[in-house]
C-alpha cells in the first residue's frame, strides 16, 4: 500500500496523485466551497456568541409583518427585512394597495417577549 491517500478538505474525495504537496482541496470549486462554508461558520459563531452574551438584539432582525425574530444572513440575504418570502409578499401587496390602509393587510403590531411568545397589542 502506498500509504494513506490524501483527501480533499471539502468533499473528502482522494486527491489526484498529481496534486501539489500542499494541496488541500481537489479543485478550485471545492476550495471556493470551503471558503464559503467557513464564512457561514464564522457567521454562525458570531450569532451564537451574541446570543450567549445577551446581545441578541444586535444581530436579530424583527420581521415587520409577523413580528418574528430572525437572523439575517442565515438563509436570508444580509439586508433581508422579512423573515419569509410570504411576509415579503404580504408587505409588497400591502404597499401596492395604496388605497387601502396598511393595517388591513398586516395583523397589526405585535410585541415579542423574551420567551418568544407573541402577544397582540
Ligand atoms: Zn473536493
Ligand atoms: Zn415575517
Amino acid at each position: 500500500m502506498a500509504g494513506h491517500a490524501r483527501r480533499c478538505g471539502h468533499c473528502y474525495k482522494p486527491l489526484r496523485a498529481t496534486a501539489r504537496a500542499d494541496a488541500v482541496y481537489c479543485g478550485p470549486a471545492c476550495r471556493a466551497a470551503a471558503a464559503r462554508s467557513r464564512r457561514h461558520f464564522e457567521e454562525a459563531v458570531r450569532i451564537g456568541f451574541a446570543i450567549v452574551s445577551g446581545d441578541k438584539d444586535d444581530v436579530a432582525q424583527r420581521c415587520p409583518v409577523c413580528g418574528h425574530r430572525f437572523f439575517p444572513g442565515h438563509g436570508h440575504r444580509r439586508d433581508a427585512i422579512y423573515d419569509t418570502a410570504a411576509c415579503r409578499t404580504a408587505a409588497y401587496r400591502a404597499r401596492s394597495r395604496a388605497a387601502e390602509p396598511l393595517r388591513e393587510a398586516v395583523t397589526g403590531p405585535t410585541t415579542v417577549t423574551d420567551t418568544g411568545t407573541a402577544t397582540r397589542t
